[in-house]
């Protein structure tokens, strides 16, 4: 097996030309510069000796001639709006660089993962979670266009979806950028990802009394913002005792109405959201929150009531899996890697529910993705690449 890192480095910065944006790319799902990049990247699969296509949902798949058992490997192309050159594209390159090594592997690169029409249409497609009603019903989030009319106008309209041969594959594997700053700040330079994080959402609607801001003495008053505010700072100081070393907790909108300066909130909408790797987490801190909000009822004058938005399953990486990647790193780098959870969604999650997955990381620098400063050290990009390769290897021998 020989991967040929200056080669991998050569296609990534080719596929960066795509949709070039300052040092970043914007490769929206679709738009003309996206599809010129999926197309580039057929014509890469077929240039190693696979057989590929792009199906009806944008999703490419490039099959190995090699006898089984198979690798899956691959990740996304198109960016959100004015984004970095690497998220995806790397995991898609590595795919190809693992097939190029030489490895029974076949490369898939999956559709819209950031979102622009809907949530992990290309992966959900291709294991079976998308039905033709939910196409129908979708719409690009930014300019509204249909995803049919998208589809039709990418000339991909009419073609069938790709659908996964369970058995063709032992694993499936993504190689990503860490996009946070976990490997950077101590100095690593591979991250072998055990799980991919749950989002826990909520809704807390808090209700009080409209009135106004100068006659209402703060006695008779009921400020439905006041109980939002001190119920957020009991969350925020309880959380801490009941949950894991990398659970996050986040307010990403509290509203307040009407919302005006001199009217005392009559209601308050807090979307509240928790992530972490560990179900049992998750669960724990659901009673903390309930406990949270029945200290709040007692204790205030504006009842609040808690509802659950959407509550989502951690993907666990296939534990075989991540010992083959680890024994990879530390042979390729030792002492320079370490074990981690994912924050961020990625198509291995639905992967993860038909095969053993499994996800590497790089570091990002500076932590920063999403922005077209996105950035990893070239050695860093190449040392990932190997520690893949090896990892691949030992997964196929194993
Ligand atoms: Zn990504």
């Amino acid at each position: 097996m020989v991967v040929d890192t200056d080669r991998f480095l050569a296609d990534l910065h080719a596929l960066r030309r795509f949709g070039a944006f300052k040092t970043g790319v914007h490769r929206p799902t679709f738009s003309p510069q996206d599809m010129e990049a999926r197309r580039w990247f057929v014509g890469r699969l077929r240039e190693e000796g696979l057989e590929a296509e792009i199906d009806g949902i944008g999703n490419i798949l490039g099959r190995s001639p090699k006898p089984g058992p198979h690798l899956l490997a691959g990740s996304h192309l198109e960016s959100q709006n004015e984004a970095g050159w690497l998220d995806g594209a790397l995991g898609c390159v590595a795919a190809l660089h693992l097939a190029r090594a030489g490895l029974p592997v076949d490369v898939a690169v999956f559709a819209d993962e950031e979102g622009h029409y809907g949530s992990f249409i290309g992966s959900r497609s291709f294991t079976g979670l998308l039905e033709e009603a939910e196409i129908d019903r979708l719409a690009n989030r930014y300019h509204d266009k249909p995803l049919r009319e998208a589809l039709r106008e990418a000339g991909l309209e009419g073609r069938p979806r790709l659908q996964v041969e369970r058995d063709r594959y032992k694993a499936f594997l993504e190689m990503h950028i860490e996009q946070g700053r976990q490997l950077e700040t101590q100095g690593l330079g591979v991250g072998v990802v055990t799980g991919i994080v749950a989002i826990w959402q909520w809704r807390i609607t808090i209700a009080g009394q409209q009135n106004h801001a100068g006659t209402t003495t703060m006695a008779e008053r009921r400020d439905a913002g006041l109980t939002a505010v001190r119920l957020l700072a009991m969350i925020d100081e309880e959380f801490p005792r009941h949950c894991a070393e990398r659970t996050v907790w986040t307010a990403g909108r509290i509203a307040l109405s009407p919302g005006a300066p001199s009217i005392i909130p009559g209601g308050a909408e807090i979307l509240f959201q928790y992530r972490d790797v560990d179900i049992d987490v998750l669960r724990r801190l659901e009673v903390v929150l309930r406990r949270c909000v029945a200290e709040s009822n007692r204790r205030e004058r504006c009842p609040a009531v808690l509802e659950a938005m959407s509550l989502s399953t951690p993907a666990v990486c296939d534990p075989a899996l991540q010992d083959a990647l680890a024994g990879a790193a530390e042979s390729l780098a030792p002492k320079r890697w370490q074990r981690m959870p994912s924050g961020a969604g990625h198509d291995a999650q639905y992967l993860a529910r038909v095969m053993p997955a499994a996800m590497l990381f790089v570091p990002s620098i500076n932590g920063i993705s999403h922005h077209w400063t996105e950035d990893t050290a070239e050695e860093d990009l190449a040392l990932g690449m190997r520690v893949l390769a090896e990892g691949a290897r030992r997964i196929l021998q194993g």
